[in-house]
C-alpha cells in the first residue's frame, strides 16, 4: 500500500536540477503489486522514479511516486540467445556483477553504472561506440503494468517495440526488461593528450577507427583528451581500490573542492581548468573488465545538459561550443564531451535515424549554469540537434514533433495503454503525450 501523508518530504533527483513533493510513495515487491498498485491509482498520477540519476524532471510527480528498488533480481539468462531478462529496478552495477559470474556483459554501457535498467532504457542511456547503438536499442523484450493495471508484454514480434524501448515512463510501468548480452570481454583504453586543433583534425574518424572511442575538452584551455578502446585478449590491470580512490578522493575532495571553488570564485574557472588539464598532460593505459574500463570514477555532483546533432555536425559542434566559451563570457568549469551513437529506429531515440555526436556540456556551477546551458542549446538546435531526454533542455510538444517522425505514433501508443493519462507529469505534458 502507498504511503500516503501531507508531511512526505520533498524528493529530489541526484543532480539538485528538479524536485517534487509527492503526496504518496509506494514500493511494490511483485508485478502483482504494481497492478494493484495502479487499479488502486485509477483517477489520479503516478510515476516511477527509478536511480533519479536524470537531469531533467521526467521522473518528477507531485503524485503518487513509486519506486521498483525491492524488483532488482535477475529473472533469465539466455546465454544460447545472448539474452538476459531482469527486473526494472535493478541497478545496473548489479546487473554487470551478476554477467559478469555468467562470463557475459553488455556490449556498451554509459559512463556510470548507479541507474535501474528501465530507468535507463526509458531515457536512451548511450555509451560511445559507432559499432554499438543506445541502450534503449538493445532491449529485446519489455514488460510493463498499463494504465488499466494490465500486464503487457511486447517483445521482438511486436510492432510496438521500437515505441516501448525509450517510453519515458509514458506508457505503465517497467517491470521486466529483456537486454542484449554477449561473452565477457577485456578491453584496452588508450588516453592521448592534444591541443584542441588535433581534437578536431581526429574527430571525423576517431569513432571509426575503434570500437570504443569519446572526447573531452577543458574549457578555457587548449587542452583535449581522446580516448580509443579496444578489445583485446590480455590481463586485466584495472585496480578496483585505484577506481575506488578516483571516486572517493579524487573526485569525492579534491574535484568537489575545485568546483565549489571556481562555483564561489567564476573567474578563476580558467586557471582552475588549466590546472586540471595539466594533471592529464601524459597518455594513459586502462586494461580491464569491459563495464569497468569504459565507466568513469563517480563525478561529484553537477549539472548536465547533451544534445544529439549529426556525427557530420560533429566538429561544428565543438568549434561553436568553443566559441560560445571565449566571445560570451560563460565560466563552465567542467569537461565537455563527445560521446558518439549509431543510428536506430527506435521512434523517441535521439539517434532515431542518424548517426550521431552526443555532446554534453557540463557545469558544477549551479548558478551559471542557466545561460551556458541555454547558449549551448540554441547551438545545438541550430545544427539539428535533439536533446538528450535524461539531461536539463527546454522543449515544447511543437520541437518534439518537429524532431521526431515517429512522435505522433509514440503519442497514439501512450494513449492506447494509458488512457487516463494516469503516467502523465509536467515532462510528458511538453512531450505532448
Ligand atoms: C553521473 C551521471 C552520469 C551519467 N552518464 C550517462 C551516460 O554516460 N550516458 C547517458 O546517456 N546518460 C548518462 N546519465 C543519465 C542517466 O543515465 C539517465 O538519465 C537515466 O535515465 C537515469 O536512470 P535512473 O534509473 O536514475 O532513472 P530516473 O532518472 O529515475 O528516471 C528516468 C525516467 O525513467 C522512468 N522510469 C524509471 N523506472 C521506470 C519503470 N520501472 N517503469 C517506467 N518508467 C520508469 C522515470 O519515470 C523517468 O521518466 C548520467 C547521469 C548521471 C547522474
Amino acid at each position: 500500500m502507498p504511503t500516503r501523508g501531507p508531511h512526505l518530504a520533498r524528493f529530489t533527483n541526484w543532480g539538485g536540477s528538479a524536485s517534487c513533493a509527492p503526496t504518496s510513495r509506494a514500493a511494490p515487491g511483485s508485478e502483482d503489486e504494481v497492478c494493484a498498485l495502479v487499479k488502486g491509482a485509477a483517477g489520479g498520477r503516478v510515476k516511477v522514479v527509478g536511480g533519479a540519476h536524470s537531469w531533467s524532471d521526467c521522473a518528477m510527480t507531485d503524485h503518487t511516486l513509486v519506486s521498483l528498488e525491492a524488483m532488482n533480481r535477475v529473472v533469465r539468462v539466455d546465454k544460447q540467445r545472448g539474452q538476459v531478462t531482469v527486473e526494472g529496478g535493478m541497478r545496473l552495477h548489479a546487473l554487470n556483477e551478476a554477467l559478469a559470474t555468467e562470463g557475459l556483459a553488455l556490449p556498451i554501457v554509459g559512463s556510470i553504472a548507479d541507474q535501474t535498467v528501465a530507468g535507463l532504457v526509458a531515457t536512451g542511456t548511450h555509451g560511445s561506440s559507432l559499432q554499438h547503438r543506445n541502450l534503449s536499442a538493445h532491449v529485446k523484450a519489455i514488460t510493463l503494468v498499463d494504465g488499466r493495471g494490465e500486464v503487457v508484454e511486447i517483445d521482438a514480434n511486436d510492432a510496438r517495440l521500437p515505441g516501448a524501448r525509450l517510453a519515458l515512463g509514458a506508457l505503465g510501468i517497467v517491470t521486466r526488461v529483456t537486454l542484449m548480452v554477449e561473452p565477457a570481454f577485456t578491453v584496452v583504453e588508450e588516453m592521448e593528450p592534444v591541443t584542441f586543433e588535433a581534437a578536431m583534425a581526429a574527430l571525423p574518424t576517431l569513432a571509426r577507427d575503434v570500437e570504443y572511442a569519446k572526447l573531452w575538452w577543458f574549457p578555457h584551455t587548449d587542452r583535449a583528451l581522446l580516448f580509443r578502446g579496444r578489445r583485446a585478449d590480455v590481463v586485466p590491470t584495472f585496480s578496483t581500490a585505484f577506481r575506488s580512490f578516483d571516486t572517493h578522493v579524487v573526485n569525492g575532495v579534491v574535484f568537489r573542492g575545485l568546483l565549489g571553488l571556481g562555483a564561489t570564485f567564476p573567474s578563476w574557472i580558467p586557471a582552475l581548468n588549466r590546472t586540471v588539464a595539466l594533471t592529464y598532460g601524459s597518455p594513459r593505459r586502462v586494461v580491464g573488465r569491459s563495464d569497468q574500463v569504459l565507466t568513469v570514477a563517480m563525478p561529484p555532483r553537477h549539472r548536465e545538459s547533451e544534445w544529439a546533432v549529426p556525427l557530420d555536425a560533429a566538429v561544428a559542434m565543438l568549434r561553436g561550443a568553443r566559441q560560445l566559451v571565449e566571445e560570451q563570457g560563460h565560466r563552465v568549469n567542467f569537461i565537455l564531451e563527445a560521446r558518439f551513437v549509431p543510428s536506430d529506429d527506435t521512434w523517441m531515440s535521439p539517434a532515431y535515424g542518424r548517426d550521431v555526436v552526443q555532446v554534453g556540456a557540463y557545469s558544477g556551477n549551479p548558478g551559471g549554469c542557466a545561460a551556458w546551458f541555454g547558449a549551448f542549446a540554441a547551438l545545438a538546435r541550430s545544427l539539428e540537434g535533439r536533446p538528450h531526454w535524461g539531461k536539463e533542455a527546454e522543449f515544447t510538444p511543437d520541437d518534439v514533433g518537429r524532431w521526431y517522425p515517429q512522435a505522433g505514433a509514440f503519442r497514439d501508443l501512450a494513449r492506447s495503454l494509458d488512457p487516463e493519462g494516469l503516467f502523465r507529469n509536467g515532462f510528458t505534458e511538453r512531450l505532448g503525450v
